[in-house]
């Protein structure tokens, strides 16, 4: 990473008096703890910040500190001299957040998807870094800014998350002397990994009982799939944040390349969401077909259709993909 790059982003907010900060709808924490990291340092600099996500900071995340910097946001467009898009590949994804940034602002878009679209104003983009809180905080070190217990909690958990606990394509050592940074700053690593792995809702294990029971195995067994109908989610009572992780437990399996799961939602389209086990089964490519897009390994699209119809063009996709 050249000094140049880092730049782009002091340039862009040196002069900025009044700041937003957001990321993408159905966050994780790799979206949370980055908007979070990235507002308490922008306040460190005297600036007025406003942080949003179209779900506020959900339950789920209320272990990352600060998350109530975090709010809904206005229906009404709000002014503010630069608006940050963090962890977010197309402007589209920001939701309603879209809605309270006023036409004319200057987007800072800060992200690692190789799909991003380059939507801002000014575009930092490093699809290097396995999650937008690597970038955060090597900008932050070449900065010299001050680190706290809190914003760093945020980036670990960031980049924990979007590393599948440093196990994904992207960790390497630049990874592990961010996390090996970080944990000077003060995470504290079995509690953050408690609240992280091992605190699950009860409702969430349901599904995922449910989930194991009904997987199915497609294209020679190399495709491993899940389906979540609407009448399923009203049963069980499972929350849009639940379903995040179950789809590993599917990759997981021996011979099994490639997951998948589709979740039906209510406007007639089905979130499709999809994970490669090996880099040359690109996902990405294959939901960019379908108008999604994400990282190779882990990626996503939101296709209108039955349940049954996207499933089927999808696999059809997958299986040209896997086979070619
Ligand atoms: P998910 O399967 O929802 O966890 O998403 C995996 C990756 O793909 C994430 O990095 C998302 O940002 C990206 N992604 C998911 N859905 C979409 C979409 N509809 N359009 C573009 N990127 C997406
Ligand atoms: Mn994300
Ligand atoms: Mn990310």
């Amino acid at each position: 990473m050249t000094k140049m790059n880092f730049d782009i982003i002091s340039d862009a907010l040196r002069d900025a008096r009044t700041v937003g900060v957001a990321s993408h709808i159905r966050p994780d924490a790799d979206a949370l703890g980055s908007t979070i990291a990235f507002a308490l340092w922008l306040r460190d600099c005297g600036k007025e910040v406003t942080a949003y996500n179209e779900e506020g900071s959900t339950a789920k995340f209320h272990y990352l500190p600060c998350h109530e910097i975090v709010s809904l946001p206005p229906a009404t467009p709000q002014k503010f001299d630069v608006f940050v898009a963090l962890d977010t590949s197309v402007k589209n994804r920001l939701g309603t957040v879209n809605k309270a940034i006023a036409p004319g602002t200057t987007v800072l878009n800060i992200d690692h998807h190789i799909s991003n679209e380059n939507y801002g104003d000014v575009n930092f983009i490093d699809a290097s870094a396995p999650a937008t809180g690597q970038i955060l905080l090597e900008f932050f070190q070449h900065v010299g800014a001050r680190v706290s217990a809190e914003m760093a909690t945020n980036l670990f958990a960031a980049i924990s998350t979007d590393t599948g606990s440093f196990q994904y394509a992207g960790t390497n050592e630049r990874t592990f002397a961010a996390a090996s940074h970080l944990i000077s700053c003060g995470v504290d690593v079995p509690g953050l990994s408690r609240a992280m792995y091992d605190s699950q809702p009860r409702r969430r294990f349901e599904l995922l009982r449910h989930a194991l029971n009904t997987a199915e195995f497609h294209c020679d067994d190399r495709i491993a799939t899940f389906s979540l109908p609407m009448d399923l989610v009203e049963r069980l009572k499972v929350l849009p944040e639940d379903n995040e992780g179950i789809i590993d437990h599917l990759r997981s399996i021996e011979g099994v390349e490639a997951a998948v799961f589709f979740e039906e939602l209510p406007e007639g389209k089905v979130r499709v969401s999809a994970r490669s086990k090996f880099p040359r089964i690109d996902v990405c490519k294959v939901c960019k077909k379908f108008e999604g897009g994400g990282h190779p390994m882990a990626a996503g699209a939101r296709v209108d259709g039955t349940l049954t119809q996207v499933k089927n063009d999808f696999l059809k996709a997958l299986s040209d993909e896997i086979r070619n």
